[in-house]
């Protein structure tokens, strides 16, 4: 194996584990249940441009309130939600926050539609795998190219080797000897 080919492996092998690590990376998700009137907060620490995906699933109709730690605060105090971020209402709420700046946010789940209980699956997950996965995809191209490319090389040297070098006659890479002048094509020169 030359230097190229074992370099077209690892990239490889890199690609796939990145692949691997996106795939398999399961968002995180959790069972709500709400009376009605009542709510479910949950705390996310957000860096500065970092982008979630939130996903709130129900049967029933819910309110969901995104907001940061000023806007949570005015609601638990005064019940006032209208600081919030945002206020989405329906059966399947899908929300992709990116944070204006580092801190806290919160993600607030609601049953202010219905007279009954209402259960709500809460999931959330970042981007950030999904550039994993094309990461490695290009990663994995990339050595499909390293290794095209050794093979392209390796054909070059055999056609430039394909002749005897004593009287010319073609030959086949395989052979010792020259089948016309018996010239040795391998084997120690001592
Ligand atoms: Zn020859």
């Amino acid at each position: 194996m030359d230097s190229r080919k074992i370099m077209a492996l690892i990239t490889f092998i890199v690609g796939f584990t990145l692949i691997l690590i996106g795939g398999l990376y399961n968002p995180y998700s959790t069972p709500v249940s709400l009376t009605p009137g009542s709510y479910s907060a949950y705390m996310f620490h957000l860096r500065e441009n970092q982008t979630k995906i939130f996903t709130v699933e129900s049967l029933d109709v819910l309110t969901v309130y995104v907001a940061n730690e000023s806007g949570y605060q005015n609601a638990m105090d005064e019940g006032n939600f209208s600081s919030c971020y945002s206020t989405f209402t329906g059966k399947y709420i899908s929300i992709k926050f990116t944070a204006p700046k580092d801190g806290k946010y919160y993600v607030i789940i609601a049953n202010f539609n219905s007279e009954s209980s209402i259960e709500a699956t809460f999931s959330f997950g970042s981007k950030e795998m999904w550039s994993l996965i094309i990461l490695g995809s290009l990663t994995s191209l990339l050595s499909i190219g390293i290794l095209l490319h050794s093979m392209k090389k390796d054909r070059e040297r055999i056609k430039l080797n394909a002749r005897c070098p004593y009287c010319g006659m073609p030959i086949n890479s395989s052979w010792n000897y020259c089948p016309s002048c018996r010239y040795p094509l391998r084997g120690d020169k001592k």
